[in-house]
């Protein structure tokens, strides 16, 4: 820097004045060797104005400062020795500064061989042997990694992928390899560490990382080589807002970084805290010295102050500080080949530990008796805002968080706005749809699509303010896992290898993805359920009142019909009791007459079997009793059918035969599938529950296949299979959408689970949260009901399933019973046309019978029997018929020898029709 450019000049300077000093006043002289890397440094300005404070400003100390300032080489062994030799010799009385690891052990066993403190303010590795000379103001590589890997835990990092420049680097991260073990997962991923070689171009070792998932980047570099690294990923777009990065050099705050338009988060690390009082009022001291003894104007700020800088700063302070407690310092007679020891070495450096409360920038000091320094803090910045994210306290191993998860938010947001955010996504009904072109337009971006997903991210993009694109992945799949790829396809395969910063669809939160994943708060709940078909409307059948009975039952119900009577017929006339007096006034007959005939047996069996009875019975025996068993007989079979017709009626009304999952599993004769790679599947797939498993493995077994690719061409083979052979389980959510737009559909049983979809986001993503408020915010004002009401229902045209069923239900109801019935009167219509036609060629058998007898032309007869029947006022026939009176009438006179034959014929035909009718012959 060119504001340290009076360097020499000040040097010369101190040098006279502390010469002045000493011979005007009786102050001690104690001068400090001090070794430099590099010349001109930050630390100087430091050193010269605590020596012009303590010399010129603090008049009432009794020390006097000088100092003896050399450059080191940072390798050079035998060269380091020789200089500190040197310094040794012109009498200086304690080493500080910044040495580096290669040359510091040299530095150290010298000062410790002379008994003269040495204080260090570099990193080294943590000295665990005991040294009564030895300090550093720098906190040691294994509290130091301790305090990042436990902010990098605050961070809740998954995944990390560790990028080293040196070897020093590994072992101030070894805390951080340690965080692989505390995880509770597939660890073998968990950290990756790269060594970046060959330099220093590093792009093809970046290349390696760009699409996989690591996307929570630690880099351990120089600082002057983060930029360039950075610049490197930079061309590579892993500076990219889905990407985190730690930056583990204590000076990362130093380097300009406004060339690379970074939108990652970017997290760096300080020791002391650039607002701090302490920093502040060092800055203004410093400007000061300079200005009042050097005329030279600096403007120095936070950003700009080396770590070495403040605590070369706070060493000073403390030395300086114990030696205002040690005022009769001996003078040193030391040399690097004499024997003598610097008596007050250990004394300066206990006094050091011991010291309190002093005005330093990097914080608490406190020491262990190894001279590690083991209270100090780690505050971690945002880079892009300098926001202090979290303090880590290295005394009590504790991590304070700075922000709240408001502030967090905001700040995630803010590098949302600087992009455009590709929203991963997938065409489903009614998530995505692509817009019909209706006229001719070319529609481009975002217009290509309308849906839920489109209206729930604008109104997400509007509340956080960014904008968006919908892009949708290849596949058409939310996510699933390859083994044999071991990579993930689908839109989390996009967002684990950064095609998309957010993926919104029916996107089911599931606890395998979530382990690759973030999602945010759900916006649905749902589950799995199955959706089946209406099966189709029953074909009428109209002998349906036959089926009741099978046909076997019917053939052998009337072959006993026809038997039995038989037997009854034998039966009757084998017993005595059915032989009859046929005139029961006469005591002495001469004959006895049996009335059942096989036309009698018939009759009185049937009018049994109809439920109708009979008015003649038989009085045998053994008659009574054949006829009794016939009863029984015919008491059950008719039971049974009418128990039976009742049921084959009402079976419309009964239950479907699957109720839900459980049916479904038991039986074979309905086929059921899901999506092929969705949530669903991997439901079944991984369920312990027995039932589901069956289903998975029934799934799995059945060909053809029972999967779908899509759950669009599931809904399409369940429609397409009117007879309901095929049922298909997926999420209630779409079955509610196609149950309300196919009327034919519906869904069976309840939930097997419940779940909800969720926005999906690379692990960790910094907008996660804003992302949540934005859907919480949603759902409080109602606009997801309001967007899912529009998407499910109210975009649609048409009248609503549920009146287009509850018609069809009425309708189908009333159908059925008549189909069924109809067979019932269509038996009665043939019997009564038969009653008819048999009635119709009664009479005219009667008309030509009458025709011959009354010696009439049969037409005559016909007309005359004719008018008689159909006047239907006459209701009583005398026993010559109509036709005989009509024709004695039209010829004049009767031939009354023929009187009594004709009234004996007459009489004959009456009994015998009555005996066919079955009516009591006694008549
Ligand atoms: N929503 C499902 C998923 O996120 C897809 C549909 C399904 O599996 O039923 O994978």
């Amino acid at each position: 820097m060119a504001c340290f450019n009076f360097q020499f000049k000040l040097i010369i300077y101190l040098v006279v004045i502390s010469t002045l000093h000493k011979s005007c006043s009786a102050r001690k002289l104690f001068t400090i060797g001090v070794l430099f890397n590099e010349i001109p440094t930050q630390s100087e300005l430091s050193l010269n104005d605590t020596i012009i404070r303590n010399n010129i400003i603090e008049k009432e100390t009794p020390i006097s400062l000088s100092s003896k300032v050399q450059l080191v080489s940072s390798t050079d062994i035998f060269d380091t020795s020789k200089t500190i030799c040197n310094l040794i010799d012109d009498g200086i009385m304690a080493i500080m500064g910044q040495p580096t690891c290669a040359t510091s052990p040299i530095i150290e066993s010298t000062c410790k061989s002379l008994n003269l403190p040495y204080i260090l303010t570099s990193w080294r590795k943590s000295s665990y042997e005991e040294s009564p000379i030895f300090l550093n103001f720098h906190p040691d590589a294994d509290r130091l990694g301790k305090g990042i890997a436990d902010i990098i835990k605050s961070l809740k990092w998954m995944g990390i992928l560790i990028f080293y420049e040196e070897e020093e680097g590994l072992v101030k991260l070894q805390e951080v390899l340690k965080l692989q073990n505390v995880k509770n997962t597939d660890s073998q991923d968990f950290i990756r560490v790269q060594h970046l070689t060959n330099g220093p171009d590093y792009r093809p070792i970046f290349k390696k990382y760009r699409n996989t998932t690591e996307n929570n980047i630690i880099i351990d570099c120089k600082t002057e080589n983060i930029l360039p690294i950075l610049s490197q990923a930079k061309s590579l777009d892993m500076l990219d807002i889905g990407f985190n990065y730690f930056l583990t050099s204590l000076d990362a705050h130093t380097v300009d970084y406004s060339s690379l338009n970074i939108t990652a988060n970017i997290t760096i690390i300080r020791i002391f805290d650039p607002k701090s009082e302490e920093l502040s009022s060092a800055l203004r001291k410093w400007s000061l010295t300079a200005f009042e003894f050097y005329r030279t104007a600096l403007d120095l700020k936070p950003n700009m102050i080396k770590t070495e800088t403040v605590l070369f700063h706070d060493a000073l302070t403390y030395l300086s500080a114990a030696l205002k407690k040690l005022p009769y310092l001996p003078e040193s007679k030391v040399n690097c080949f004499a024997e003598d020891l610097f008596s007050n070495g250990p004394t300066i450096i206990n006094t050091i530990k011991y010291l309190d409360d002093l005005p330093t920038i990097t914080g608490p000091i406190k020491f262990d008796e190894y001279g590690n320094r083991i209270d100090f803090r780690i505050y971690a910045y945002t880079l892009d805002d300098d926001q202090l994210i979290a303090t880590y306290q290295a005394l009590n191993e504790t991590v304070i968080l700075a922000r709240t998860s408001e502030e967090t938010d905001l700040a995630a947001t803010s590098n949302l706005k600087k992009i455009k955010v590709i929203v991963g996504t997938r065409i489903v009904r009614p998530f995505l749809m692509e817009v019909a072109n209706t006229n001719g337009e070319v529609l481009t971006g975002n217009d290509r699509y309308e849906g839920y997903t489109k209206d729930l991210m604008t109104q997400i993009a509007k509340i956080i303010d960014f904008t968006f694109e919908l892009h949708l992945t290849e596949g058409n799949l939310f996510g699933e896992y390859k083994p044999d790829k071991k990579r993930w396809i689908g839109l989390i395969g996009d967002l684990l290898e950064r095609r998309a910063h957010l993926a919104l669809c029916d996107s089911t939160i599931n606890l395998q993805r979530q382990s690759v994943v973030d999602f945010s708060m759900p916006f649905m709940t749902l589950g799995i359920s199955i959706l089946h078909t209406y099966p189709e409307k029953e074909e009428a059948r109209i002998f349906a009142f036959l089926e009741p009975f099978h046909t076997s039952v019917w053939i052998y119900s009337a072959t006993m019909y026809l038997v039995l009577s038989i037997i009854l017929y034998f039966v009757c006339r084998m017993t005595p009791g059915d032989w009859e007096n046929p005139h029961p006034c006469d005591d002495n007959p001469q004959e006895l007459e049996n009335i059942w005939t096989l036309k009698n047996c018939h009759w009185a069996t049937l009018g049994t079997i109809m439920n109708q009875g009979c008015d003649i019975l038989p009085k045998g025996i053994s008659s009574k009793f054949a006829l009794a068993m016939w009863w029984f007989f015919a008491l059950i079979i008719t039971n049974s059918y009418i128990a039976n017709l009742t049921a084959f009626l009402t079976k419309a009304n009964l239950e479907p035969p699957i109720k839900d999952a459980e049916d479904l599993s038991k039986q074979n004769k309905i086929k059921y599938g899901c999506m092929e790679g969705g949530s669903t599947m991997q439901f079944f797939r991984d369920s312990n529950i027995s039932t589901y498993q069956k289903m998975y493995l029934n799934m799995k077994m059945q060909s053809p296949k029972v999967f779908e690719k899509s759950n669009e061409d599931g809904v399409s083979r369940v429609r397409q299979d009117k007879k309901g052979w095929y049922a298909f389980l997926m999420e209630s959510t779409l079955i509610e959408y196609y149950v309300e737009t196919n009327c034919d559909l519906k869904q069976i049983g309840g939930w097997l689970d419940t779940k909800s979809y969720g926005i999906a986001m690379p692990m960790n993503a910094p907008y996660r949260g804003a992302i949540d408020k934005a859907i919480l915010e949603l759902q409080e004002t109602g606009v997801l009901n309001e967007l899912k009401l529009k998407w499910w229902k109210k975009n649609r045209n048409e009248t609503s399933c549920d009146i287009i069923r509850n018609k069809d239900k009425d309708e189908n109801e009333n159908d059925l019973d008549l189909a069924r019935t109809m067979g019932i009167f269509l038996v009665l219509a043939v019997g009564v046309s038969i009653a008819i036609f048999l009635g119709v060629v009664e009479f005219l058998w009667n008309i030509r019978n009458i025709s011959v007898e009354e010696h009439l032309t049969y037409w005559e007869a016909l007309k005359i029997e004719l008018k008689f029947a159909v006047n239907i006022w006459i209701t009583k026939k005398k026993v010559k018929s109509a036709a005989s009176e009509a024709s004695s009438s039209s010829i004049g006179k009767e031939d009354n020898a023929n009187k009594g034959d004709k009234k004996k014929m007459i009489q004959n035909f009456l009994h015998n029709a009555s005996s066919f009718m079955n009516l009591n012959t006694t008549a």
